[in-house]
């Protein structure tokens, strides 16, 4: 007689293997789990860890003192919400606001060119920090500002990809959970090449039955001992995933090294204008100096983002470094880690 089948959870919890850190590359597969209560379904030899997938956490403290310095120098800043408290060296984008700046949150970057539409004897640079997901939208943005002959529109870029952060993350867990918003444009092709060395990954959805699906996935195959990648998200996630979004992406946008943080420099995994849309670049338009941030020393964001540590291992979580007054991009972000464990699991933590 055949054994019953097991649910997903089951799996999970049947989980007698050897200790398996499973890292959360995504930030909203990170506040998902939270949020979900699938934390309490993990048996004790496997640990998730959080990783470097939230946009706002990997973005450069130089970066937000370059939107300050624009933003003293009589442009107007459209931003989504989460960048206007992210700390720059000495202060955020509110409170440059405070100080007279025009900062707008928008909702999406074409809202920043209605604004500059309707506001044309101002300069607007809109803040583009994102990955593949979000990244197509702000080509997007330049094309219309093109078509429109909106001259008084720009871009200020931070953009990140994954496929090289994925080589400068190697090692630093047994199954990366990847994301499964970015996989639905880039497709599937850079999980299957990851395999080849020795890099395990299942793609997962959001939900609660496709999370648990795809951790259990994570631990049936990791128990088996060869490297493996699955996608348990095939109902968004194809493996030529979205081709329309990547040929506007490469069309307005090549690719360059970007400052990490935490992670350092990585050749080749940010996306900078072309040079045909260099009129659309907020640094050549408005002459930004290089500028070299300074996060706060004690801020163990950069730890966090690799994996080496958890939130609570940071002296200043819960108790200098709250939502209400965060000292480090991670507790700011709707996607942060460190905001994920204050929200979700503070009270166990503190
Ligand atoms: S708790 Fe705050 S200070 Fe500590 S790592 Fe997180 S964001 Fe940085």
């Amino acid at each position: 007689m055949s054994e019953p089948r097991k649910t997903a959870a089951e799996l999970l919890a049947a989980y007698d293997g050897p200790p398996l850190r499973i890292m959360e590359v995504c930030g909203t597969h990170t506040h998902e789990i939270f949020r979900l209560g699938i934390r309490k379904l993990l048996p004790q030899n496997v640990d998730l860890i959080s990783g470097p997938g939230c946009p706002v956490c990997v973005t450069q403290v130089g970066f937000i003192d370059e939107a300050l310095w624009l933003a003293d120098h009589g442009v107007t800043i459209t931003t989504f919400g989460d960048l206007v408290r992210v700390p720059g060296t000495e202060r955020n984008l509110a409170d440059a606001r405070a100080q007279g700046g025009r900062v707008q949150v928008v909702y999406s970057p074409l809202d920043a060119v209605t604004y500059a539409r309707e506001h044309p004897q101002e300069q607007v640079a809109f803040l583009s920090v994102g990955f593949e997901t979000t990244v197509p939208a702000a080509c997007l943005a330049v094309e219309q500002a093109q078509i429109q002959g909106i001259d008084n529109f720009s871009l200020l870029t931070a953009n990140k990809t994954m496929p090289n952060a994925y080589q400068a993350l190697k090692g630093s867990a047994d199954v990366f959970l990847y994301p499964g918003h970015v996989h639905a444009i880039t497709g599937t092709g850079i999980c299957e090449d990851l395999v080849a060395e020795g890099v395990s990954g299942v793609l997962a959805g959001f939900t609660a039955k496709e999370l648990v699906t795809a951790l259990a996935v994570a631990v049936t195959k990791a128990r088996e001992g060869a490297p493996f990648f699955v996608n348990a998200y095939p109902r968004v996630v194809r493996p030529e995933g979205t081709p329309a979004a990547v040929t506007l992406m490469n069309k307005v946008m090549e690719p360059c090294d970007a400052e990490w943080r935490g992670l350092g420099t990585i050749p080749q995994s940010g996306l900078k204008l072309r040079e045909e849309y260099a009129g659309y670049d907020a640094r050549l338009r408005h002459g930004v100096p290089a500028i070299e941030g300074h996060a706060n020393p004690v801020c163990r964001c950069g730890d966090v983002l690799r994996g080496i540590c958890k939130p609570s291992d940071c002296p200043l979580f819960g108790r200098v470094c709250t939502p209400q007054h965060p000292v480090g991009a991670c507790m700011v972000s709707g996607e942060g880690a460190c905001s994920a464990y204050y929200q979700y699991d503070g009270g166990n933590l503190l």
